[in-house]
Formats: C-alpha cells, sequence, structure tokens
C-alpha cells in the first residue's frame, strides 16, 4: 500500500449484537483484523465497557451502537477493563462524543496512559503486513515518542473503580467490579448478575493456540485472579479479544461464549494460569542467576511446552517476552 492509498481511517469496521440481557458486545475490526470486543451494559442508564484505540469511538463504536438504535452521545459512563492501548486509548475520541460520561480506570493502571509499547508493536505489524509503508512507520514512531510525553488519547481518568464496587445502571441492572490483576497490575472484570455475564477484558484469556497466549505482568496474581472468579455465577463470558481456548470452546469463532462453553472458558483460564505459573517458577530455579533474556526464555519455552505451543512461531509471542520481564520484577514502566 502506498501513502497515497485509502485513508486509514476508512478500514474500520464494527459488528454489533446483543449477547446476554441488557449487554451488547460490540466488536471492533481493522481491515481484516478483528481488533478487540467492547462492550455495551444498559439499565436505564448505558455503561461501555471499553473505547478500543484511538478513533474507534468515531469509525467503529459509533457505527456498532447505531446498529443496535443507540447513539454514542447516549453512554453515561466509561469503564475501562484497564490501561493498555487496545482498551484506552478511545478514551478521548469518546470524550468528544459523550464529555458528560465520567471515564474510569483501576488507579493502579494510570501509569499506562504513558506506556507506548504495544502501539509500536501494532504499527510494526501493520508496516510487516503492508498496511503502511515505511514512511508512515516513522511518522508513527514520531509520534509515538510525542504520546509517551503526552498522552493524548488517554487523558487522566475521571474517577477509579476498585474490586468490591457495585455499580448502579438503574432499572435492576447492576455492575460489581472484580478486581482482577495479572494481565496489567490495575486489570478488572466487570460482572453483570442479572445477567450472570463477566465481562473480562484481557484477564480471563483462557489457554493458548496458534502462538497466542495470555500476557502477563505478573504470573502469581493472576492465578489468585482466575480463582476468585471461579465461583461467580456465569453464564456468559466476554472477553475483548478472540482470545482461542481448548476444545471445545475452541470450536466457537467469536470473543464471547455462552453457557457450558463460558463455564469451559473459566475452567480453562485456571488450567493455563496455574501452567505457567509453574513454568515460570521452573525456569526462576534453574536461571535465577544467569542473564534476564535467558531466564524470560527459558520460561516462555517451558510454559509453551506445558500449553503446547511454540511461543518463538509468532510475533505476538515474542513481543511477549519484552512483556514477560516485568514477571521476573523487572524495573517498573515509567511513572505516571
Ligand atoms: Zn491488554
Amino acid at each position: 500500500m502506498t501513502a497515497n492509498a485509502t485513508p486509514e481511517r476508512t478500514q474500520w469496521v464494527s459488528r454489533a449484537e446483543w449477547v446476554a440481557d441488557g449487554v451488547a458486545m460490540l466488536e471492533i475490526w481493522y481491515g481484516q483484523n478483528a481488533l478487540m470486543a467492547c462492550y455495551l451494559v444498559e439499565g436505564t442508564r448505558r455503561a461501555l465497557i471499553d473505547t478500543g484505540t484511538t478513533d474507534s469511538p468515531t469509525q467503529a463504536i459509533a457505527p456498532a451502537l447505531a446498529k443496535l438504535g443507540r447513539r454514542i452521545e447516549d453512554i453515561d459512563l466509561v469503564l475501562n477493563t484497564h490501561g493498555h492501548v487496545d482498551h484506552a486509548w478511545g478514551n478521548a475520541d469518546l470524550k468528544r462524543h459523550a464529555p458528560n460520561a465520567p471515564i474510569s480506570l483501576h488507579a493502579a493502571d494510570i501509569f499506562l496512559r504513558h506506556q507506548t509499547s504495544l502501539l509500536e508493536f501494532w504499527h510494526k505489524r501493520r508496516l510487516a503486513a503492508g498496511d503502511i509503508d515505511a514512511a508512515a512507520m516513522a511518522s508513527h514512531t514520531q509520534q509515538l515518542a510525542e504520546l509517551a510525553d503526552a498522552p493524548a488519547y488517554f487523558p487522566i481518568p475521571d474517577r477509579t473503580h476498585a474490586g468490591g464496587d457495585v455499580i448502579d445502571l438503574g432499572g435492576g441492572q447492576t455492575i460489581h467490579v472484580v478486581h482482577t490483576p495479572g494481565h496489567t497490575p490495575g486489570s478488572c472484570s466487570f460482572y453483570v448478575p442479572r445477567a450472570r455475564a463477566l465481562l473480562g477484558g484481557d484477564s480471563l484469556t483462557g489457554s493458548a493456540g496458534e502462538g497466542r497466549f495470555p500476557l502477563l505482568s505478573n504470573v502469581v496474581t493472576y492465578r489468585q485472579t482466575v480463582l476468585d472468579v471461579q465461583h461467580l455465577d456465569v453464564e456468559f463470558v466476554g472477553p475483548a479479544h478472540r482470545y482461542p481456548f481448548r476444545p471445545p470452546a475452541a470450536t466457537v469463532v467469536t470473543p464471547a461464549r455462552q453457557g457450558d462453553l463460558a463455564r469451559t472458558v473459566l475452567a480453562d483460564t485456571l488450567t493455563t494460569a496455574l501452567d505457567i505459573e509453574a513454568g515460570t517458577a521452573e525456569a526462576w530455579q534453574a536461571n535465577r542467576h544467569g542473564p534476564r533474556r535467558a531466564l524470560v526464555a527459558d520460561a516462555l519455552i517451558r510454559v509453551g511446552a506445558r500449553l503446547g505451543i511454540d511461543l518463538f512461531g509468532s510475533d505476538h509471542a515474542r513481543a511477549a517476552v519484552g512483556l514477560w520481564l516485568d514477571v521476573f520484577g523487572a524495573p517498573p514502566h515509567s511513572p505516571a
């Protein structure tokens, strides 16, 4: 693709469907890639779970809501599952449509406003796929440096939420905040009891497949997280991505799973969390005095063997090496 080709913004597409009582999935696509899924939770007031990235509220979320007969201007509240680029970097654009809707995030993820590494990874993938050219990549790289200093897409949130908070949307619809750290320190899942729905963001990522596996900032808290949600009465699980799961959940090509498949996702995620914890603990025992990268590489190989995948067979897995440095206590990211 050349710089004169169709502007990038025209490539956003979306799909929308009601998936549980008062809960709709809004899946955002960028060209042929399913980017992520936001969720709408509706009582007499409307909450949007996550905002996608950059201009996806304008380009994809507004059109998705329109398919349901809803308007982005009528969003009353935004809840970010966590601070990653594909979940919270649409916050500024969402605010332009719904300026009175407060945006809420767990306090432990506010530092991620300054972290541009995932967006850089995304641009590199698009460069490799031919979606953008080298000149566009250079421009993006310059922009990323500026964004790290001044997080234009991800302003300071209006409020914070924490585990145990209950948000009343009216009409008998409530959202219970469950702090589910491990993917990021401030990751939260949102449990909607009336719909028996658990909207997990990237917290419930199931097992590995096709070279993909959970990106974790802390394997021990992740395992505890997954244990904590096992007791919930769940009929629907709504992750943010098309995470691959072990059969039979693997057979459903959508981010969301219902009924027995939803419960399979929870059990599958726990099995995976235990595998990851065991593999990283072994690597720590074997490599604790060696170089950090050797430790992480060994951990990835051990975990990959347990999960039955080649972790070095995909760029997703290679990107995870950087994130997994933190698992073993690397210096924290740049301060908020
Ligand atoms: Zn994430």
